[in-house]
């Protein structure tokens, strides 16, 4: 994992900052994809069980020829497979798919509240590390209470939480909270979903570097110390969205691209109210 900036976790295990996200990925179109980017320089790839394409990753990982150890590997457990024995199951059923013995990081994708059931499931999580078939356990779409319920329950801190996290909504409270209990910050949709691309400011920003408007924003999250997880299919973008470690942004555009934060700019679901 040369030539690429990585983030070390509170349990001794590290992440390269910028992964390939395989959201709406289908499953034939994953594995060239995957393949593409570990071709461009990635060395992360973010999946979930409920993407359905677990086994194009793992392929797409195949092909490459690369070492296990040298990849950086994703999965999520899928909110319906929650509970203890559930998520056991669903994780076995995960590294199947992937035809690998263990993931790098397994996430609990969503709290459900509605399910009770979040609880149970970081129990099999906790279970699931110590027997190292993940070798980091997190979650995703977490609020601060979700987080003291399974610390207070466990003992175990997760490493990360993977959370909708663009420029025109930064979630600093989010950020605040997990810097205070050592958990790294994840960014999902990092690019407004491709929305945010045409946003002047960062147009200009783009402009003065002579760089591109989604290099710019994945800058950003560098910058700031998020994970981050761009998403594309489309090889030029996969090749173009990886060529952002020979720039820095100054004070000023940091100040700029600060400036566009809108509370109200949340693209996805609230993890409180979701019912799926
Ligand atoms: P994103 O913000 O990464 O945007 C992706 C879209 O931006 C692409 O589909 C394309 O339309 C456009 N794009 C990408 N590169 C571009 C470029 N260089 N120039 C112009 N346009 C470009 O959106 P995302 O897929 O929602 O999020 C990224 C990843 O985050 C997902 O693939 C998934 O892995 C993860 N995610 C996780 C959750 C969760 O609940 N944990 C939710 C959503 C997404």
């Amino acid at each position: 994992m040369a030539n690429q900036p990585i983030i070390t976790f509170h349990d001794g295990h590290s992440i390269p900052q910028v992964g390939l996200g395989v959201w709406q990925t289908p499953q034939d179109i994953a594995a060239p994809t995957v393949l593409k980017a570990l071709e461009a320089g990635y060395r992360h790839i973010d999946t979930a069980s409920g993407y359905d394409n677990e086994q194009g990753v793992g392929e797409g990982f195949r092909s490459s020829g690369l070492d296990r150890k040298d990849v950086f590997i994703t999965t999520k457990l899928r909110n319906t497979d929650q509970g203890y024995d559930n998520t056991l199951r669903a994780f076995d059923g995960s590294l199947k798919k992937l035809g690998m013995d263990y993931v790098d990081l397994y996430l609990v994708h969503w709290p459900s509240p509605h399910r009770g059931l979040y609880r149970e499931t970081w129990k099999a999580f906790v279970k699931i590390k110590e027997e190292g078939r993940a070798r980091s356990i997190g979650v995703s779409n977490f609020y601060p209470d979700h987080l003291e319920h399974i610390i207070g329950d466990t003992g175990v801190v997760p490493v990360i939480n993977q959370i909708e996290l663009h420029p025109d909504f930064q979630q600093k409270a989010a950020q605040e909270a997990h810097k205070k209990l050592n958990i790294v910050t994840e960014s999902w949709s990092p690019l407004g979903q491709g929305k945010f691309i045409a946003n002047p400011v960062i147009g200009t920003i783009a402009k003065k570097h002579g760089k591109t408007p989604a290099q710019v924003i994945i800058r950003w999250h560098i910058d700031t110390g998020l994970v981050v997880i761009p998403k594309s299919v489309t090889p030029s973008r996969i090749e173009e969205n990886f060529k952002v470690f020979d720039f820095k942004l100054d004070a000023e555009d940091m100040a700029a691209i600060t400036k566009l934060d809108d509370k109200g700019a949340r693209m996805g679901p609230d993890p409180y109210t979701a019912t799926f």
